[in-house]
């Protein structure tokens, strides 16, 4: 058996190898395309922010918070953590940069990395990347219903097929502290039969009980109240209203009373985004998100109504892989050079940079010397044509020309090849 290398990627973090490069080039366009459509603008972040903006912004009972978060010290004395989620950090920039100065909404999207002290498993990592857009400074719910559409459109125009949305409203300041009551007092009374995690939640947030995967807790949470229920009359008409928009543009969805989200941000409406499939349902959701009205003020910003969501970029991928959805080749370059002797290999750089201005893939092996190890090379990637750049060629400012299917050869002036390769890859 081979020797496992020293060194290993940390637990739950991953090299992106090149063949798995075209996919996030895929999703990094396809979002970016849909950004550019609906006019967000992007944003980048510190990887690193100050601990307490996200302990104060996604809630200390969450299991983000309390369990999965990379924190550190700095020799400096800072406490900071690796970001585990993108939408703290651009409310935090969206209040340090003064934006509720500008035209509201203020839409702004990202792309980058996530880190979770999770236990990796399929579809959950320790560092994953995400993408994600959010919208500042406007209360309607049609917002609400575009985030989705958005989402869901991404998604689909990955090739993805099958989604579904599920969504709930999870109330604001007037209404869930009430819902709050009721669940404490429901799961007080069926406290033994809970796991030991929503035994602390229950004195924590009993919320977070209605998130818990474990099959003892999810039998009784199937009888819970449901916030639904018990939603205020501003509420229950925001979300009425969100779900006539959906209606509208006949996104499919389905209403999941106890869907609330691992983060304690969200006001009114939350949704998921996942595959209808029994793989798709393993993995766990694509894209989460929801309105998190009270969050820029909470986080020492004015009081902004906000929306928006993030997508998973390894569970897409690999969402992607189990339907063989394939992606366009890479262009193959149609030219290869060959060169033999010093000289030769010298003014070949030279040429290659002429090639790159004209914006003509080349390919060469700089690193093999004999004349037929190349040709066997310029045969196996299937170019069109071989130039070919001898001593003699060298000395004289000439380079030969090969058509790699008829085998015909021509000599030319080496300041002539870029125009005459280029008119013959037209020409056919
Ligand atoms: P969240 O920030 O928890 O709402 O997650 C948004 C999306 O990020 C999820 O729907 C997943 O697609 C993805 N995601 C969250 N946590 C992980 C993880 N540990 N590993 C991989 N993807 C994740």
């Amino acid at each position: 058996m081979a020797k496992k290398p020293k060194f290993q990627t940390p637990t739950g973090m991953h090299d992106i190898l090149p063949p798995e490069q075209k996919y996030f080039q895929k999703i990094y366009e396809v979002s970016e395309n849909i950004a550019n459509f609906y006019q967000f603008k992007k944003i980048e972040t510190p990887i690193l922010e100050e601990t307490e903006l996200f302990s104060k912004g996604i809630g200390l009972a969450t299991d983000i918070v309390g369990k999965q978060m990379f924190t550190l010290r700095t020799k400096g004395g800072d406490c900071l953590t690796l970001r585990p989620e993108g939408t703290a950090p651009v409310v935090r920039a969206y209040i340090k940069h003064g934006m509720f100065n500008l035209s509201q909404p203020v839409k702004l999207w990202y792309f980058g990395p996530c880190f979770r002290y999770e236990k990796p498993q399929a579809g959950r990592y320790r560092q994953f990347w995400q993408f994600g857009f959010e919208v500042f400074g406007e209360e309607s719910p049609v917002i609400d219903a575009q985030i989705i559409q958005i989402f869901y459109n991404i998604l689909r125009e990955l090739k993805l097929k099958n989604l579904i949305i599920e969504i709930n409203s999870i109330g604001d300041s007037q209404c869930r502290p009430y819902y709050k009551k009721l669940l404490m007092s429901y799961f007080r009374s069926r406290e033994s039969s809970l796991c030991a995690d929503c035994r602390r939640r229950l004195r924590e947030n009993p919320l977070r009980i209605l998130d818990c995967q474990e099959e003892k807790c999810q039998r009784i949470i199937s009888q819970a109240p449901q916030m639904i229920d018990h939603l205020c009359e501003s509420c229950h008409s925001h979300f009425k209203e969100v779900l006539e928009f959906l209606d509208e543009i006949e996104l499919p969805y389905r209403l999941n009373p106890y869907l609330v989200r691992g983060l304690d941000y969200y006001t009114k409406t939350v949704f998921e985004i996942y595959e209808d499939s029994e793989e798709g349902r393993a993995q766990g959701a694509l894209t989460g998100g929801g309105r998190y009205d009270a969050l820029v003020k909470l986080l020492g910003g004015k009081d902004t109504p906000a929306v928006g969501a993030s997508t998973g970029i390894e569970r897409t991928i690999a969402a992607m892989k189990t339907k063989a959805i394939r992606l366009p080749q890479e262009s193959r370059p149609k030219i290869y050079l060959a060169q033999l002797g010093t000289l030769a290999k010298r003014k070949s750089l030279r040429l290659l940079e002429d090639f790159r201005k004209a914006k003509i893939q080349v390919s060469e092996s700089f690193g093999r010397d004999s004349l037929k190890a190349q040709l066997a090379r310029a045969d196996k990637i299937e170019v069109k044509y071989t130039l070919i750049l001898g001593q003699r060629e060298a000395l004289e400012g000439t380079i030969i020309i090969r058509d790699m299917k008829t085998g015909r050869q021509e000599t030319i002036k080496t300041e002539k090849v870029v125009r005459e390769i280029k008119k013959k890859l037209n020409s056919r």
